[in-house]
């Protein structure tokens, strides 16, 4: 059994327009062939519902960079431990709670380092910057387990890494922003997942697709991995196979010559 994990944004969907016209294809090719396509991304919970449904995907899905996995009712044959039910899902949580990084996002601006988090900007605000709908802004600020922000000066960035490292944070960045978040990441919530996947199935294939540094560990935790381009058509990395591409197209392409 294949397994397919997604990074969302500049993956499946456009950077710029968050468009899945050009992953539509290769999205419904997976969803007719039953081969599991999980969401793994900076998204919150309240998005991903919005593009599960969009997209027709019923597969379980990461949320925000790997802060807990939903799993959705009935998915699996077997008991699994879980953290929390909300709504249909069982939810594995990775990680400290929003409260903590607020903290610690004040405690960073106490020390001088200018900042400016999703907690700080109105739902009109991030949809300005972010390039988003207000719907799409507002379930976009809802968020559990990570931050994201705006490091106003770029000078700060080592002050910045040492500052996440002595409070046992993580720091990474998507496309657009640094996220602050607990010890997790993409590739860990992959992990435990697919284990489950191979408890049901016995044999699998992971395959993995994303664009940018923060899916650098789910790339590296599956059998098979692929950044797609950049909007300038650059990869973030050479350390991972790339699939000819910017975002949508590169995935699309991929997922077309690995069934055919
Ligand atoms: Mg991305």
């Amino acid at each position: 059994m294949i397994i397919v994990f997604s990074d969302l944004d500049g993956t499946m969907l456009d950077h710029s327009t968050y468009s899945a016209n050009k992953s539509k294809n290769a999205i419904e090719l997976l969803i007719r062939k039953k081969i599991p396509l999980v969401f793994c991304t900076s998204k919150t919970f309240a998005e991903n519902e919005f593009f599960r449904k969009k997209l027709g995907d019923s597969d379980p899905f990461i949320v925000e960079n790997g802060g807990a996995i939903y799993i959705p009712e009935n998915y699996f044959s077997f008991h699994f431990p879980y953290t929390r039910r909300v709504k249909n899902y069982f939810v594995i949580d990775f990680g400290p709670k929003r409260e903590v990084l607020l903290e610690a996002m004040d405690e960073l601006k106490s020390k001088g380092i200018k900042v400016k988090s999703f907690a700080d900007m109105g739902v009109e605000e991030i949809a300005e910057d972010a390039g988003l709908s207000l719907e799409m802004a507002k379930l976009a600020k809802e968020r559990e387990f990570t931050m994201p922000f705006k490091l106003l000066d770029e000078n700060k960035i080592s002050e910045l890494k040492k500052f996440a490292h002595t409070h046992d944070l993580n720091l990474t960045k998507g496309g657009r922003y640094f996220h602050l978040m607990g010890q997790f990441d993409k590739g860990e919530a992959v992990e435990k997942l697919s284990a489950l996947y191979k408890k049901e199935f016995k044999k699998i294939e992971t395959i993995a697709f994303g664009d940018s540094q923060n899916d650098f560990e789910m790339l590296g935790s599956v059998d098979k991995g692929f950044l797609v381009g950049k909007i300038d058509g650059k990869f973030a990395s050479n350390k991972f196979s790339h699939a000819e591409g910017i975002g949508p197209e590169g995935f699309s392409k991929k997922i077309m010559e690995l069934l055919s």
